[in-house]
């Protein structure tokens, strides 16, 4: 029978400006969201929810977190009222299951999620659920745990994972950050190869980046950005297509690159 699957999406949502800001970046969040039938529930894996053990949000209201440092005023201001779904965390909790999964009532929406759905849906008005990213695990694992989420596709709800492949904060070039796509050699190189491999469906290349060398290790110095990925491409079916965009790099050690799968 047809499955009807919602679209998968990976964001790199790079700097938290970018929720403020108009730009070619976010000019594409909105064009994407305005692609995807209208979403029931949103479920996103957020670079910014790091944790031992996985967790699930499970409250009626998350709140919204402003979890960064030195940023204008007009960032810590913003409110992102979307509702939860305590329904679809119970859905998720038994999904996962055995894996034992934390329904949890302290987070809410980090800034990994809300300064990219306040521009695909800024009227908040479809419920959000966060999934953290267990910190003891390894890649293959987080592959693995992310198809266990496959049922949720055919029921309307959009999948997220929100993070960066590209992703050295300690090696940022201020001094270039305005210039279009700069990236430093080794940055260009490892997106290069991560691209290929989603492209050419080796996966097993992604989750044993680290066997790769130089390039993919100062790409990617913590694994916590790229793991989003690695749970959206643990969903993909194998017939479906992968359009990238936003694929370039900011500041010499970040890329934008971000991938709709349908
Ligand atoms: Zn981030």
């Amino acid at each position: 029978m047809e499955k009807n699957l919602m679209p998968l999406l990976f964001i790199g949502h790079g700097s938290p400006m970018n929720a403020i800001e108009d730009n070619e970046f976010t000019k594409n969040f909105v064009r994407v969201a305005k692609e995807i039938e209208r979403p029931k529930a949103i479920v996103c894996i957020s670079a910014h929810w790091f944790t031992n053990g996985t967790k699930v949000t499970a409250m009626e209201k998350p709140k919204t977190i402003h979890d960064f440092f030195g940023f204008p005023q007009e960032l810590y201001h913003i409110d992102y009222p979307a509702n939860g779904d305590i329904e679809l965390a119970n859905e998720i909790k038994n999904l996962f299951s055995p894996v034992s999964v934390e329904l949890n009532n302290d987070w809410g929406l980090d800034h990994g999620t809300w300064s990219i759905l306040r521009h695909m849906y800024p009227d908040a008005d479809i419920p959000v659920v966060q999934i953290s990213i267990d910190y003891n695990e390894h890649t293959q694992y987080h592959f693995d745990l992310s198809k266990k989420l496959s049922s949720l596709r055919s029921k309307g709800i959009l999948i997220i994972g929100s993070g960066n492949i590209v992703h050295n904060l300690g090696k940022i070039d201020f001094k270039n950050i305005e210039t279009s796509d700069y990236g430093y050699d080794w940055a260009k190189s490892a997106q290069n190869n991560v691209d290929a491999s989603i492209v050419s469906g080796d996966f097993n290349f992604l989750i044993d980046y680290k066997k790769d060398g130089n390039d993919l290790n100062m790409a990617i110095p913590t694994p916590e950005h790229f793991l989003p990925l690695i749970y959206i491409l643990g969903l993909k079916e194998e017939n479906e297509k992968i359009e990238f965009f936003n694929n370039v790099l900011v500041g010499g050690s970040i890329s934008m690159t971000s991938l709709k799968i349908s």
